[in-house]
């Protein structure tokens, strides 16, 4: 697996449209892109930070993995995305494999048009990672 950068970091908020306010208004950043991620039940807010993304997360269901996160850890970094540069897929094998817990076994559709998959935090020593690839 290559990883060429830090493609995001996942920040779970309880309200995007308050925490937009502070990336924006404090921090001077400018929020690109929102969108829904219906597979994920979320909600999300992009900003460049050079080659790196802030991703903010907010949840649109009870159930929903972000909501779950805030009830229990509260607001906060949810997680690191790498990007992938030479086939998720294979990556995904090759970690199943070596006996790395996943999330996801196979890349399910992510924001901004990406593959993505989920390693579980269990094998990250407590991070919670995800891989990510353009879409192809
Ligand atoms: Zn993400």
């Amino acid at each position: 697996m290559e990883i060429t950068h830090i493609e995001h970091i996942g920040i779970a908020v309880e309200n995007l449209q308050e925490a937009i306010k502070f990336y924006e208004n404090v921090l001077g950043l400018k929020c690109y892109a929102i969108e829904e991620v219906k597979d994920q039940k979320v909600k999300t807010a992009f900003f460049l930070v050079g080659q790196t993304k802030i991703e903010l997360l907010e949840s649109t269901s009870e159930d929903g993995p972000i909501n779950k996160f805030i009830k229990k850890k509260g607001e906060g970094i949810h997680h690191i995305a790498f990007y992938v540069k030479d086939g998720l897929q294979q990556a995904l094998d090759q970690m199943n494999s070596k006996g790395i817990q996943l999330v996801d076994n196979q890349p399910r559709k992510g924001a901004e048009n990406m593959n993505i998959a989920f390693i579980h935090p269990k094998s990250t020593n407590g991070v919670l990672i995800e891989l990510c690839e353009d879409k192809s």
